[in-house]
């Protein structure tokens, strides 16, 4: 790598930091860019610096707003009632894509993973604790990944939330989704599948 220019090296550096990239990939890319017109990979750069100027978090749900509230909680016709709880903002696209779920969401912002440091703190669930005592929700549904961490996470917050608001239905999509994978990676009909036939945990 250091045969190149600074400029090269830096971006080869920054492409290399990005998930799933190793650094042949990174080099890849960068030849790709330095190759691609100068609009193009302006176009690239602009867009990186818009979504780190104008997209934020949903004051309510933590998912990915253009505001103070995402546009799902700004719906006045999803139903208040229904929370559906999700690591990654990136979860909430396939889930709506299968229609079978009409209620807000709550983005966690990833998983427990003691091993690597990640504990409830890190996450949005005290945050999630407090939404749920504060009312008019009668039914979360935990669609954390069918994964290890994803299932711990789950455990964690009925847990929890059957000591805060035993009132509140707790339930976790039904099994068919492929296990150890991404709920991002479901197809449509296994997903809502998964949804109409998820059980109280
Ligand atoms: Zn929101």
């Amino acid at each position: 790598v250091s045969a190149y220019a600074p400029p090269v090296q830096k971006l080869i550096a920054e492409l290399g930091k990005l998930p799933g990239i190793g650094g042949r990939t990174a080099q890849r890319l960068a030849f790709h860019l330095l190759r691609a017109s100068e609009e193009d990979a302006v176009a690239l750069a602009d867009a990186i610096r818009e979504v780190k100027e104008r997209i934020g978090l949903c004051e309510v749900c933590f998912n990915l707003a253009d505001g103070p509230r995402c546009r799902i909680c700004e719906d006045e016709r999803r139903d208040f009632s229904l929370v559906c709880v999700v690591e990654e903002p990136g979860d909430v696209i396939p889930i709506e894509r299968t229609h079978e779920y009409r209620g807000r969401y709550h983005v966690l912002g990833g998983a427990l993973s003691p091993i690597d440091g990640i504990d409830p703190d890190d996450l949005k669930i005290a945050e999630l604790f407090a939404r749920i005592e504060g009312g008019e929700v009668r039914e979360v549904v935990l669609a954390t990944n069918p994964t290890t961490t994803g299932e711990a996470t789950a455990l964690h917050i009925a847990d929890g939330l059957r000591e805060r608001t035993p009132q509140v239905a707790v339930t976790r999509l039904a099994s068919g989704l492929p296990v150890g994978a991404d709920l991002e990676y479901a197809d449509e009909l296994t997903l809502g599948r998964a949804f109409t036939g998820r059980r109280a945990v």
